[in-house]
C-alpha cells in the first residue's frame, strides 16, 4: 500500500506548491477563516500550515492520513464528483508517504488536542496528545527525501518559492474573507488581512499584484443575461512582468481558459495597443449549470456550454469599459 501511496504521490504531490494548495483547500473545507503558512528553502525543507478550521478529533486523525480516508463523501452525487475529479481522499497520504509529516489538531476551545506524524516509509502513524488551538497545523518536512528521482525534478529554492508564491497568491485574490500569511526563511512575506468590502478588497488587491496596479486599475462590474463580471483591469504598462499579473476566476475558481484569455486579449488590443499583455484580476459569475469545473482537478480548466456567449460577454463587457476611459 505504501508504494501505490508513492505513484499516486505523483499525481497529487509533484511540489512544494502542490502540497500547499492541498492543504490550504483542506483547511478551506475545514471552515478555517485564517490561514498561516510558513515554508523554509522555497518549501523543499519545510511547509508548515496552521488553520483556525473544525479541527480533527482523536479517532479521525490517524484516518485522515490513510489513502481513500476521505471525510467529504456524503451523498451520491459526491460520488459521482468523485468519478470525474479522479482521487480524492489521498492528498494527506500521498504526502505522507515522500515526505516527513506531524499534523496536529483540536477540535476544542480548551486547546486540548492529539498529534499524528508518519514518515516516509514508517506506516505506522503514531498518536500522542499536545496542545494545539482549535484547528489543524501540518507541518512537511523534507519533501521528496525518500524518492530521490522525484526530488531531482525539483527546481531552485527561488523557482519553487515563486511557484508558492503564486499559488498563495491565487488563492487570496478568490477568498478576500479569509486572513492569509505567508512567511519564508523567517521572514513576512504577505500578511492579507480579511475583509470583504470594496476598501479591503482593493487594498488586497493591491498588496498582491502591487500598488502600480491598483492605482491605474479601472474598477468594473457589469452583468447582463446571467453573467457577472467583476474586478480590476490596467493598462499593460503597468503590468510588471507578464502573465504575473493575470488572473481570472470562474464562480471563485482560478481558471486558465483559451476562450477567455482570446476574449480578454482582444478586447484589450483593440482598445489600447498591441503587443503588451494586459494586467487584470477578473471574476467571471454564472450558473454553475452553464459551466463545467471537473474536466481535470489539478488543472485550472473549465468549459463552458456556451463559450461563444462567453466570450463576447467578457469582449463586449471589457471592451466598452477600457473604451470608456479610452476613447
Ligand atoms: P480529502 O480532502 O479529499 O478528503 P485529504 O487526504 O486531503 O482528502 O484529507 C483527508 C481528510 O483529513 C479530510 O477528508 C478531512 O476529514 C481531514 N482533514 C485534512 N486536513 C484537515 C484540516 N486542515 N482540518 C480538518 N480536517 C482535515
Ligand atoms: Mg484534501
Amino acid at each position: 500500500p505504501r508504494l501505490a501511496n508513492q505513484i499516486a504521490a505523483g499525481e497529487v504531490v509533484e511540489r512544494p506548491a502542490s502540497v500547499i494548495k492541498e492543504l490550504l483547500e483542506n483547511s478551506l473545507d475545514a471552515g478555517a477563516t485564517r490561514l498561516d503558512v510558513e515554508i523554509e528553502n522555497g518549501g523543499i525543507k519545510r511547509i508548515k500550515v496552521r488553520d483556525n478550521g473544525r479541527g480533527i478529533g482523536r479517532e479521525d486523525l490517524p484516518l485522515a492520513l490513510a489513502r481513500h480516508a476521505t471525510s467529504k463523501i456524503h451523498a451520491l452525487e459526491d460520488l459521482e464528483a468523485v468519478a470525474t475529479l479522479g482521487f480524492r481522499g489521498e492528498a494527506l497520504a500521498s504526502i505522507s508517504s515522500v515526505a516527513r509529516l506531524v499534523m496536529t489538531s483540536s477540535r476544542e476551545d480548551s486547546g486540548k488536542g492529539w498529534q499524528v506524524s508518519a514518515e516516509g516509509r514508517d506506516m505506522q502513524a503514531q498518536l500522542v496528545p499536545a496542545a494545539h488551538p482549535r484547528g489543524t497545523t501540518v507541518d512537511v518536512r523534507d519533501l521528496f527525501f525518500n524518492t530521490p528521482a522525484r526530488r531531482k525534478f525539483l527546481r531552485t529554492e527561488k523557482t519553487e518559492f515563486n511557484r508558492v508564491d503564486d499559488t498563495i497568491k491565487r488563492l487570496a485574490l478568490s477568498r478576500f474573507d479569509v486572513s492569509i500569511t505567508l512567511r519564508h526563511n523567517g521572514k513576512g512575506v504577505h500578511n492579507l488581512r480579511a475583509g470583504s468590502g470594496r476598501v479591503e478588497m482593493e487594498r488586497r488587491v493591491s498588496q498582491i499584484c502591487g500598488p502600480a496596479f491598483m492605482q491605474n486599475a479601472l474598477h468594473i462590474d457589469v452583468e447582463r443575461s446571467g453573467l457577472r463580471l467583476w474586478g480590476w483591469v490596467a493598462e499593460p504598462a503597468f503590468s510588471r512582468s507578464q502573465a504575473d499579473l493575470q488572473f481570472f476566476y470562474v464562480n471563485g475558481r482560478a481558471i486558465r481558459d483559451k476562450v477567455v484569455s482570446h476574449a480578454v486579449r482582444r478586447a484589450f488590443a483593440d482598445v489600447l495597443y498591441h503587443g503588451r499583455h494586459p494586467a487584470f484580476v477578473l471574476y467571471l459569475e454564472l450558473d454553475p449549470a452553464s459551466v463545467d469545473v471537473n474536466v481535470h482537478p489539478t488543472k485550472h480548466e473549465v468549459r463552458f456550454r456556451d463559450s461563444r456567449l462567453v466570450h463576447d460577454f467578457l469582449f463586449g463587457s471589457l471592451h466598452r469599459a477600457l473604451a470608456s476611459v479610452r476613447p
